[in-house]
């Protein structure tokens, strides 16, 4: 039987795991500006592409795709985070690079 099953439910882990979450989240989601940052308007460049997210998830499922070990969580929020600024910029009149 896995784990998470027959592990006895925690509060004050899942809040705890939740701040972590959040706060690689919200690092992850400003990484593309602090990598360019917005000096200008034309500022968005390949870090803020959908190829480097692609690449970014590819990666990420080479490296840790089969791992027991690997936080999955603390990086799939930061997967999320970067992504939701490129969805957030790509709504924006200008968009994103292609
Ligand atoms: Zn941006």
């Amino acid at each position: 039987m896995k784990d998470h099953l027959t592990k006895e439910f925690d509060v004050s882990e899942v809040i705890w795991d939740s701040a972590k979450g959040g706060a690689v989240g919200a690092v992850a989601g400003a990484l593309p500006d602090v990598l360019e940052p917005p000096a200008s308007p034309n500022h968005r460049g390949f870090f803020h592409s959908a190829p480097f997210l692609a690449a970014l998830v590819f990666a990420a499922t080479l490296l840790f795709g089969r791992s027991k070990t690997a936080p999955l969580g603390l990086l799939f929020s930061f997967l999320v985070g970067y992504g939701s600024h490129l969805l957030a910029d790509g709504n924006t009149p200008q968009g994103l690079p292609s």
